[in-house]
């Protein structure tokens, strides 16, 4: 129980890396707000939390407005506790569309859920860790935040993005007790692609067929590994970034990759 009574928020908590993110997180003791734009998906992860033994609240909220971030916040830590670990996980592919063929209210609307979203994040869980001078800040980046592969102009800039600001923040705030780190993980399944289209919206192309790494043997050619990883195998490496063991570590993006950014 490394994470004994810490307080966590994780963002898009509702499925794939960050429910089993807040999973992992619960398992070693932490009490979790699950927080997700899709009520239903972040209810389903607090029951999974609570039916482990976890002390767990789900929250609705669009992780790209800040009334919602602030709300979610707010709630959490009247609820749970002062707030120790903050997880920006939430984010939406892009379709993979280079910048001739993306439209620009596709552009703007991923970079406003990728890299402002992390940022209003980052921001309002300052508000409760500075004073205290204490916590620990991990942003979700991706091996598209490494190189120019991964996702479309959008999805690549903003993850380029969420790697910069942690990078800034951890020169900023590691002298006031607060760790930053990114995470980048490479091929994971989850069903990024389709929630991605739902919360995206009408008129979003199917992205289904599109990308590096859709088949079995496109996996095996970008990753060393030579497999997908798994949402669990992402989780492990935040909770040891939000552990004590990695109190000198930050301003890192960690790959979580198989090697694929190593060749
Ligand atoms: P997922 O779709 O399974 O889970 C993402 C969750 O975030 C969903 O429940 C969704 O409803 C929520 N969400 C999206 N936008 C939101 C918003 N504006 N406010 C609140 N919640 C929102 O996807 P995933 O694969 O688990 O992706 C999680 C993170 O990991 C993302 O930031 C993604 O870019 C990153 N990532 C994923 C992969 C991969 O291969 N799956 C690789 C690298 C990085």
């Amino acid at each position: 129980m490394l994470l004994r009574d810490r307080v966590a928020v994780v963002t898009g908590a509702g499925a794939g890396i960050g429910r089993a993110i807040a999973q992992a997180l619960s398992e070693r003791g932490a009490r979790v707000a699950v927080v997700d734009i899709d009520e239903a998906r972040a209810r389903e992860t607090a029951r999974l939390l609570a039916g482990t033994g976890g002390q767990a609240l789900a929250l609705e909220a669009d992780t790209s407005r800040s009334g919602d971030v602030d709300r979610a916040v707010t709630a959490a830590c009247e609820a749970l506790g002062p707030l120790e670990i903050m997880v920006n996980n939430a984010g939406v592919l892009d379709g993979y569309w280079s910048v001739d063929e993306m439209d620009e209210a596709l552009w703007r609307r991923v970079v406003e859920i990728n890299l402002t979203g992390v940022f209003l994040g980052c921001k309002r869980a300052l508000r409760e860790m500075l004073p205290r001078g204490r916590g620990r800040i991990i942003n979700m980046a991706s091996a598209a935040g490494l190189g120019g592969t991964g996702g479309g102009a959008a999805y690549v800039a903003a993850k380029h993005g969420v790697v910069g600001l942690t990078r800034q923040m951890a020169v900023a705030y590691s002298g006031r007790g607060i760790t930053v780190n990114a995470i980048c993980p490479g091929v994971v399944l989850t069903e990024f692609r389709a929630h991605s289209r739902e919360i995206l919206g009408p008129g979003t192309p199917d992205m289904s067929g599109r990308g590096i790494a859709v088949s079995d043997e496109q996996v095996r050619a970008i990753t060393p590994a030579g497999r997908r990883g798994t949402a669990e195998e992402v989780a492990a490496a935040a909770c040891f970034l939000a552990s004590d063991g990695a109190a000198y570590i930050t301003g890192h993006a960690l790959a979580v990759d198989g090697g694929w950014r190593a060749r």
